[in-house]
């Protein structure tokens, strides 16, 4: 009992970095074609970021099923990551994008900070240079104000850098 619960709450933990990398590199890289629904203005109750929601449930419950015939340990594994799905649910859905016809407020000082870090995730449009990718851990509002002047800084710096290089090379050309 005490190995299942420890599993469960392991998954739990582990499953905010899968889902931070997942977030960052996959939602944000090659699989922006999905998420960017979930940047953008929508009308509808579902966006094709959903699909995401629904890939982990498909691996949530295949983990579940093989537990049961068998591999014991595999389903609480595939409780911690359905429970990581439900808070994902609840509150990304429920308290920050307020998509349901109640909307319940964040009271507590952690569902305040949850709350205010993503909305700095969703203060970038596009695909690149957002920060907060991570759902469970937040940082404070003040060190992602600074991750962002940071990253648009150096954005800035790069485009300096593309402006100047045909005039360096021109000039190398001409000298
Ligand atoms: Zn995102
Ligand atoms: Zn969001």
């Amino acid at each position: 009992m005490i190995l299942n619960a420890a599993i469960f709450l392991i998954t739990l933990f582990l499953m905010e970095g899968v889902g931070f990398l997942a977030h960052k590199y996959v939602m944000h890289g090659w699989g922006w074609f999905l998420h960017r629904s979930h940047h953008e203005e929508h009308l509808g109750a579902f966006e094709t970021n959903d699909v995401y929601l629904l890939a982990l449930g498909m691996v949530a419950v295949g983990l579940i099923v093989l537990g049961n015939s068998g591999f014991d340990p595999l389903q609480w594994v595939g409780a911690g990551v359905a429970a990581f799905g439900l808070i994902y649910v609840l509150v990304h859905d429920g308290i920050v994008h307020r998509h349901w016809p109640v909307r319940p407020q964040p009271r507590n000082r952690y569902l305040k900070r949850l709350y205010h870090a993503h909305l700095m995730h969703h203060a970038v449009k596009g695909r690149r240079n957002s920060v907060s990718f991570g759902f469970l851990y937040a940082p404070s509002v003040p060190a992602l104000k600074k991750q962002l002047r940071a990253m648009r800084e150096a954005e800035r710096a790069a485009s300096r850098a593309d402006l100047c290089t045909p005039s360096i090379t021109s000039d190398l050309q001409n000298g």
